[in-house]
């Protein structure tokens, strides 16, 4: 179970953090407040679901299929789960405050420079080819 940053009584099973849409906020059942996911156990999976991808590639043309997929299922509950353990659930912010505000900014500029050099990338490609 993890505990709700609000109230800290536990009200979030790993089940439902398996299950759940990890962009929802997660209402506490004892006090009503609301929580999402650390952006660091977001960046955590995200890495580690890049090398699963890649290693579970390998090793399918390596192993049997019947013995890689107990392994990419185990490690990847095993991430999800460490993800959490390490950043646990924080307080999520209201729509439109000034620190979700902030961390939408914090989330674009992220992104902006990788969706330019994918556009650039494809002009580039289009002009040549
Ligand atoms: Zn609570």
């Amino acid at each position: 179970m993890y505990n709700c940053p609000h109230c800290f009584a536990p009200c979030y099973s790993i089940w439902q953090r398996l299950t759940s849409n990890r962009r929802a906020s997660i209402v506490c059942v004892h006090c009503g407040g609301k929580s999402r996911v650390s952006d660091r156990a977001r960046l955590l999976e995200a890495l580690g679901a890049e090398l699963l991808g890649l290693a579970v590639v390998i090793a399918f043309f390596a192993w049997h299929w019947w013995a890689v997929l107990p392994v990419a299922v185990g490690v990847t509950v095993g991430l999800i789960a460490l993800g959490d353990l390490i950043f646990p659930l924080v307080a999520a912010e209201a729509f439109g405050s000034a620190s979700d505000t902030r961390r939408a900014a914090a989330h674009f500029w992220l992104i902006a420079p990788l969706a330019l050099a994918v556009v650039l990338f494809l002009i580039v490609t289009m002009v040549k080819g």
